[in-house]
């Protein structure tokens, strides 16, 4: 593996003498791989809204090269609301995507302009009618995906089909506008098989609207769930595509309903690299078999998402960058700076680091763009926030 898969040689070499002015640790993002990645979902999708999920990367530079590539976004707060409104996005791009919000925020939300909401529950349904009255609301069903996702994002939201019917049937005696049906089947979600499950559940519960309340939903927001590349492989954006228009068109032939997609992962996470630098290397005894190498980040300088090493980011390192295939490996743990010892990154699966490895070098995390940045502790043991630089 070389850093060729992750990179073409230009752009590496634009981010590499970019991170070689830089004092670690940082992440690099590359806003052409973004654009790129736009681009190619457009292209995989060209009937579907995108809603980019602000969650994965909130940094205004990234906001702003989606605004201007005719991005909608799903927002989550009231915090990522002022930040893309500052912006000079119009609200009508923009839908109210959490299902767990406070009045006061559905009333800000509806006070800048927001009328369209995601909700799971009769409780919330009722506050977006009395806060946001005649929005729009879609309602989030559960999915089972999160067995096959490396990140789960499904079981904590969404609710049953029944209980949705009832909801679409409250949002209209609450004179709320029920558009459509939104589902996540995971984050990293590796098997398209996910999508075909919720497809189907979806098309019941339109056509069981239309047969019992004579209520025709037009939307589907299908959430994010597109791969971003980890070493544990994923097809291609491509595949997902046909996949799930084949699912589509198997459930609803002819008369698709609007679609909408919520990237987060799969537009930002492969344009970040995140630099980082060897701090200590040691053995716990004369003999142990593996060394520890420890990094200057760990879970709280942005990799939370190594818990239970769900996420193995692609790594490499000044010697190992152009792979030398004689470059002698050997298998390590890798743990993080802080002084808590739940911060280790990977232990249960070695990654094989160069073995003159040395104190100083620096390592580099591929596919880094999502997740981290916006993750990262605020001061733990007094290490600052991990910083973004977008070339
Ligand atoms: C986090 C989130 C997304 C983005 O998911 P990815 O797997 O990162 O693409 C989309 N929609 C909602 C509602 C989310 O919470």
């Amino acid at each position: 593996m070389a850093i060729q898969k992750y990179f073409d040689q230009q752009t590496w070499q634009r981010i590499k003498a970019f991170a070689d002015t830089k004092p670690t640790p940082f992440l690099v993002v590359d806003l052409a791989t973004i654009e790129r990645k736009y681009r190619e979902l457009q292209e995989n999708f060209p009937e579907a809204r995108i809603f980019y999920a602000i969650k994965a990367n909130p940094a205004v530079e990234v906001l702003q090269l989606l605004a201007d590539l005719g991005s909608c976004f799903d927002v989550a707060s009231i915090y990522e609301l002022d930040r893309i409104l500052s912006i000079g996005v119009t609200p009508d791009r923009l839908s109210f995507g959490n299902t767990i919000k406070k009045r006061s925020d559905i009333k800000y939300f509806y006070d800048k302009g927001v009328r369209m909401f995601a909700t799971d529950s009769d409780a919330d349904l009722a506050n977006i009618a009395f806060n946001a009255p005649g929005s729009n609301v879609y309602i989030r069903i559960l999915t089972e995906g999160d067995q096959t996702a490396d990140w789960p994002l499904s079981r904590k939201f969404g609710c049953q089909t029944d209980m949705a019917l009832d909801l679409v049937n409250m949002a209209k005696r609450l004179s709320l506008h029920p558009v459509g049906v939104s589902f996540h089947v995971g984050s990293q979600q590796r098997d398209i098989g996910a999508w075909d499950a919720a497809i189907a559940k979806v098309n019941q519960l339109f056509y069981r609207l239309l047969e019992e309340d004579n209520i025709r939903l037009k939307m589907i927001n299908m959430g994010g769930g597109f791969p971003a590349q980890y070493l544990a492989k994923a097809h291609s954006l491509t595949t997902y595509a046909q996949e799930i228009h084949r699912f589509l068109r198997e459930d609803f032939g002819d008369d698709i309903p609007e679609l909408i997609l919520e990237p987060g992962r799969s537009l930002v996470g492969d344009a970040g690299v995140l630099v980082t630098e060897v701090v200590l290397i040691s053995r716990k005894s004369v003999n142990a078999l593996n060394r520890w190498v420890y990094t200057d980040v760990g879970k709280f300088q942005g990799m939370i998402e190594t818990l239970d090493e769900a996420i193995k980011y692609p790594l490499f390192t000044d010697r190992t960058l152009y792979l030398e295939d004689n470059a002698e490996m050997e298998e390590v743990i890798i743990a993080g700076p802080t002084c808590d010892s739940m911060d280790i990154l990977y232990e249960d699966y070695k990654y094989p680091l160069p073995m003159n490895m040395a104190i100083g070098d620096r390592l580099y995390w591929c596919s880094t763009g999502a997740y981290t940045t916006s993750y990262a502790s605020v001061e733990f043991n007094g290490f600052p926030p991990l910083k973004g630089y977008f070339i």
